[in-house]
């Protein structure tokens, strides 16, 4: 298979630094590099961006990204096993790697970047929702980042561009939709990846919107769609009990019928009824 660059196949520097995959950090690696590279082109043009890489692994990302042209990688990797291989990489694009070993739900990556970000990653399931929920829920916006370019199980990422109605519709496409513009831009059959994982994959572009599509505070929004579709089955006057005494008449003023179910609520009714909860 053709290289994209003058460093060692993939499935030559795991063998080289014994990289056998963790299931406990999640490990599902990419081998092909023209795959990785079209992940890369995914999250848009990088020349001018620093780019923010979560769970790097043996660095098949992060390779498609500093192929593509990406101004600056920046690359959190948990598993110390990894950095050799990594290392390898940044000695090739000379002052374009840097590595942090660590948990990228503890390190603040900020310090280290300059605007304009994009973020790319394929990391382990509970960690990428777990991020992507922050990433979508500062207090201010526009964040950080200009752009996600995430690879999840295809469910999650069903979930995340989710329509009202739709069994897969909950909080992440509402925090999703609420302030970016989230596609489906690739689908991955599970023998992408070694080991392979019993589901299929798809990589998810969520663009930031310079503001959001409807006046909200991002901690009540979070809180509110989290209680709704905890019990998605429920209607809103049970699920949401105890969010506020005068519940009912706060869903009013939002425009929603307390007997309601949250799968049937749009964004824009969830956004009206954060700012009637905080209207006291
Ligand atoms: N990016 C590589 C690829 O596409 O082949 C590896 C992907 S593998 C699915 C996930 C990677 O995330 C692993 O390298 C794993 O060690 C790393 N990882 C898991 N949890 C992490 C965390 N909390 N912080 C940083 N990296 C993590």
């Amino acid at each position: 298979m053709a290289q994209i660059d003058g460093l060692p196949p993939l499935s030559e520097v795991i063998r080289t630094h014994q990289l056998s995959a963790k299931k406990s950090l999640g490990q599902n690696f990419l081998l092909d590099l023209n795959l990785t590279a079209k992940i890369a082109r995914q999250a848009g043009e990088l020349s001018n961006c620093d780019v923010l890489e979560i769970g790097p692994g043996p660095g098949g990302l992060t390779r498609g990204l500093l192929a593509e042209g990406a101004r600056r990688v920046l690359a959190i990797e948990k598993d110390a096993r990894c950095l050799p291989a990594l290392a390898q990489i940044a000695e090739a694009y000379p002052r374009q790697l840097q590595v942090i070993n660590g948990d990228a739900l503890e390190v603040d990556p900020l310090t280290h970047l300059t605007s304009p970000i994009r973020v790319a990653a394929n990391l382990p399931y509970n960690v990428g929702t777990e991020l992507l929920v922050r990433w979508l829920t500062p207090k201010d916006w526009p964040p950080f980042w200009q752009s996600l370019t995430l690879m999840f199980q295809k469910e999650v990422a069903q979930r995340i561009v989710a329509e009202p109605g739709s069994k897969t519709y909950g909080r992440l496409a509402l925090l999703a939709q609420w302030r970016s513009t989230p596609r489906i831009v690739m689908e991955l059959a599970p023998e992408a990846f070694v080991p392979a994982p019993k589901v299929r994959s798809a990589v998810v572009h969520l663009e930031a919107l310079p503001a959001p599509r409807y006046e909200a505070d991002a901690a009540t929004l979070n809180k509110l769609v989290a209680a709704a579709f905890n019990q998605r089955r429920k209607m809103l006057r049970s699920s949401l009990k105890g969010i506020a005494p005068d519940l009912e008449d706060r869903l009013l003023s939002a425009g929603i019928t307390p007997t309601e179910r949250a799968e049937r609520v749009s964004l824009e009714q969830f956004c009206a009824l954060a700012r009637a909860l905080d209207a006291r």
